[in-house]
């Protein structure tokens, strides 16, 4: 009888580590949308110790314009405007928390960033599909071997990750549920689908 209980208790903690990183992945998907550069919207939290411990999204250095107020700063094709999301989470993230974190990524990391996160302690990067114009990303996976990083790449379906989400917050107790409706996600696929 104690045997299959604790192998259920397993699977049960595995199964909430797997809520955790989806719930924060979503979270951290939302922050992009803050983003100011229009280009590419991205954030990166930073996770220790089962906790989201910060975030940061691209934008400017603070006080000054951003891309969408005063236009890109493009030199070689790449947009210097913003600090990226990944120095942002740094910068708003206790350092002691970035050692031997998790940095959960929307997009690609540029190698400079993967720099910053390494020299910041951070044994982890989760980032979610790939973006062509990231500066420096064919040495991304020598760093993390040298530095011991471990990088995972995800490929998410947007629709279906809400679409679970949204089911989770439809549960007994939840704020869809108590609103009473639950929500459902459909694709619309946009006239034109630009990228950069
Ligand atoms: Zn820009
Ligand atoms: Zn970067």
């Amino acid at each position: 009888m104690k045997k299959p209980a604790s192998k259920s208790k397993k699977t049960l903690s595995a199964s909430r580590d797997n809520l955790r990183f989806k719930v924060f992945l979503g979270s951290v998907a939302l922050h992009s949308a803050l983003g100011t550069c229009d280009r590419l919207r991205t954030a990166c939290g930073i996770v220790n110790n089962k906790r989201l411990r910060g975030i940061g999204y691209n934008g400017s250095v603070s006080g000054l314009p951003h891309c969408d107020q005063k236009g890109h700063l493009i030199v070689d094709n790449h947009c210097i405007r913003t600090r990226h999301g990944e120095v942002n989470a740094i910068s708003n993230t206790d350092r002691k928390d970035i050692r031997d974190g998790q940095a959960i990524v929307i997009a690609t990391p540029c190698l400079d960033c993967a720099k910053d996160l390494a020299e910041e302690g951070i044994r982890r990067i989760d980032y979610v599909g790939s973006y062509e114009n990231s500066l420096g990303k064919q040495h991304l996976a020598e760093l993390a071997k040298q530095k011991g990083i471990e990088l995972h790449n995800h490929n998410v379906d947007w629709a279906d990750f809400f679409q679970e989400l949204f089911n989770l917050l439809t549960q007994k107790g939840g704020v869809l549920k108590n609103a009473g409706y639950r929500l459902k996600v459909t694709k619309e696929p946009l006239p034109e689908n630009k990228s950069c």
